[in-house]
């Protein structure tokens, strides 16, 4: 099942680039594989997927340490403060950095631990109530403070866009969360980039890698149902 849903993802993200002129190269496929069970994520690295996505602390934790070294972990899920201090040196990507208290308690404790911690801004492009993240407006008033981090790196912007049956109807959300990155307000910060893009998922992918997309994160596309009960997503 695995294989044949990876070839299938494989080949949309294929068609996706081919149709925005863009190279393959361009973009990252993550397996969300949170509530899959660790022979699941065995079965996807198999078939060589390295980079994999988890929303909790203690879920990540427990597979980290049960799967191989060379497994890229990504945090995509809304983080409590305390418990930064865990998941700093197990994660390659905080997506999910959603509040001011939550910048500064990656970069005070990356300080402590003698580490640079790379992270993306969450953004809550569509504004729903719901959803964790930044306001699109908030963001600016946040330059001030990111450029005083020395031990916390903003790689770029992540969304979680609304929940729809057709995928065009997201469009406008990822080619906002583009257009903000491009923002020349950016440019003042020298130690920002804003390289990385992290949207797009099952449902809407294809569309999230026309409007720019540079990480897509793909979870029952590829592994099929969670279990259902164990998050809200
Ligand atoms: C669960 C989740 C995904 C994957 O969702 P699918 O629709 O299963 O692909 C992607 N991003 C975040 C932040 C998630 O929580």
């Amino acid at each position: 099942m695995l294989r044949e849903h990876l070839e299938e993802i494989e080949s949309n993200i294929q068609s996706a680039c081919a149709r925005a002129g863009r190279s393959r190269e361009s973009v990252r496929l993550i397996a969300v594989s949170k509530t899959q069970p660790v022979s699941a994520i065995e079965e996807a690295y198999a078939l060589g997927l390295r980079d994999f996505g988890e929303n909790k602390v203690k879920e990540m934790l427990g597979k980290e340490s049960q799967l191989p070294e060379d497994i890229r972990w990504h945090l995509i899920g809304h983080l409590q403060t305390n418990k930064v201090r865990q998941v700093l040196s197990k994660t390659v990507l905080i997506h999910s950095l959603d509040s001011l208290k939550l910048l500064d308690a990656v970069d005070f404790e990356a300080m402590k631990q003698r580490i640079v911690v790379e992270g993306l801004l969450e953004v809550n492009v569509a504004e729903e109530e719901s959803k964790f993240g930044f306001l699109p407006e908030e963001l600016w008033g946040l330059l001030n403070r990111l450029c005083q981090y020395k031990n916390l790196k903003i790689r770029g912007l992540m969304t979680v866009a609304p929940f729809t049956i057709n995928q065009e109807d997201n469009r406008a959300v990822f080619r906002k969360l583009k257009e903000i990155s491009i923002d020349t307000r950016w440019n003042t910060l020298d130690n920002i980039s804003m390289d990385i893009l992290s949207m797009g998922m099952t449902g809407d992918y294809s569309v999230a890698i026309e409007e720019g997309a540079t990480i897509i994160r793909v979870g029952t596309g590829l592994f099929g149902a969670r279990n259902l009960g164990e998050d809200g997503q």
